[in-house]
């Protein structure tokens, strides 16, 4: 008898890294099984997803959305139970059955049903890296607490977890790593005048060189605070210092990052931008399994280069670093006015340069204390937020 299915929980389902974790997931159906789906508001999306996988649960944030999939879901012939709300999307990530949770919701939203399966232990398949800025401390102190095995789905995190020693008990100095080597493309506009940052649109923002991603996402790294948040992640995750780390621009993407150790070797991951690779990474753990990525084609031409950051091009990166160095609730502080910066961007209400603006006046005027409790992260979170949404009207723009 082989080894028993895995039941696995996709929180946000329906976006980029969702559709594409039920992609490898639908590859290996004796190994995985689908039990709960959760979404934001895409009804008829989740309905397809419902009709295909046929969880046990289908949450959706949004109460009018769950309303209408339950109308939906009636058009054919379904087991799967329909509940909505914040506490359904906690109680689906640590439920006893669930074996793995996918955390793929955006933002800062995710932190909550991320840290409940984090609590209960779950193998964790960390996507949304939102969750982990805002809590580092707290989310790696409950990880070790639960004995959840904390799996990086970023890729850069991904290969850097690849390319580390199997036995990673030891400090990572003590087994002879020297420093981390986070690559990043530079986003669509890493060659554009600076004065034309101001006029782009979010249309140019999202349409990034080498992946295709989620919207937020897509505007994070144009303005590279991906990179700054990400920054940010691997301190936490590989228990780092922003002095173990630097940023190293790679503008095909086909390398996710590197290690460097004290021998002077550099190890490095490869692979095509396709999330299915360390999404497959994740779910097979300690095993590969198919993806369905295209394999490297070596047979043709493959150039790759490498460059420093301009730090003067992205501040966003500039303002992650010292929100890593600060530690407490400055990166709390950071997310949170990005996001508001971001959505407000993408709405058209203010100018691309306007967002680092607006983040690094809400990290100017904030002010900050230790991480400690789960209500000291929200109470800044909602914070800064209203102080960015207050502040958004010197920033909007003129029509
Ligand atoms: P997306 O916008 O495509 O999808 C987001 C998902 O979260 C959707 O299912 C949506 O319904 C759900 N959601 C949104 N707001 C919600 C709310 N308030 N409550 C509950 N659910 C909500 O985003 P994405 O690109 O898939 O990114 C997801 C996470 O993964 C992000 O944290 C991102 O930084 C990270 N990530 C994404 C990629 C990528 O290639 N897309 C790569 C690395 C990391
Ligand atoms: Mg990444």
């Amino acid at each position: 008898m082989g080894a028993p299915i895995q039941q696995i929980t996709v929180l946000g389902s329906t976006g980029s890294i969702g559709q594409n974790t039920l992609d490898v997931i639908r590859r290996h159906p004796e190994r995985f099984a689908v039990f709960a789906l959760t979404a934001n508001s895409s009804a008829v999306q989740m309905a397809d997803q419902i009709r295909v996988t046929k969880p046990r649960y289908a949450v959706m944030r949004d109460e009018t959305a769950a309303a209408q999939l339950r109308r939906l879901v009636a058009e054919f012939n379904s087991d799967t139970e329909i509940l909505s709300g914040a506490e359904a999307l906690s109680m689906v990530a640590a439920h006893p059955e669930a074996d793995q949770v996918m955390a793929a919701i955006v933002g800062g939203a995710g932190l909550l049903p991320t840290m409940a399966a984090v609590k209960a232990g779950k193998k964790v398949l960390l996507a949304n890296k939102e969750a982990l800025v805002m809590s580092g401390e707290l989310f790696m102190q409950a990880a070790s607490r639960s004995g959840a095995d904390i799996l990086p789905i970023d890729s850069e995190h991904n290969a850097i977890w690849q390319c580390l020693p199997a036995k990673t008990n030891d400090s990572l100095k003590v087994s002879g790593v020297k420093r981390i080597l986070l690559t990043g493309s530079g986003g669509p506009f890493r060659d554009l005048p600076l004065q034309a940052l101001r006029e782009v649109t979010p249309d140019q923002a999202c349409a990034h060189p080498n992946w295709s991603m989620g919207r937020k996402i897509s505007v994070d790294s144009a303005t590279m605070m991906n990179k700054g948040l990400e920054f940010i992640e691997a301190c936490w995750l590989f228990d780092l210092t922003d002095q173990d780390i630097e940023i190293v621009i790679h503008r095909q993407s086909l390398i996710h990052s590197m290690v460097e150790y004290i021998d002077g070797s550099v190890l490095a991951q490869m692979g095509n931008p396709d999330m299915r690779t360390p999404i497959a990474y994740g779910l097979g753990w300690p095993q590969r399994i198919g993806s369905g990525v295209q394999p490297m084609d070596f047979t043709q031409l493959i150039q790759m280069n490498f460059e420093p950051l301009d730090m003067s091009r992205f501040p966003c990166v500039k303002f992650s670093i010292e929100a890593a160095k600060q530690k407490g609730t400055a990166a709390v502080v950071l997310n949170a006015s990005n996001e508001v910066a971001v959505e407000a961007f993408l709405r058209e209400q203010i100018s691309f340069t306007a967002i680092a603006a607006l983040v690094g006046e809400v990290l100017d005027t904030s002010q900050y204390q230790s991480a400690d409790s789960i209500e000291i992260i929200l109470e800044a979170d909602s914070c800064a937020r209203e102080l960015a949404q207050s502040l958004l009207g010197r920033y909007r723009r003129r029509r």
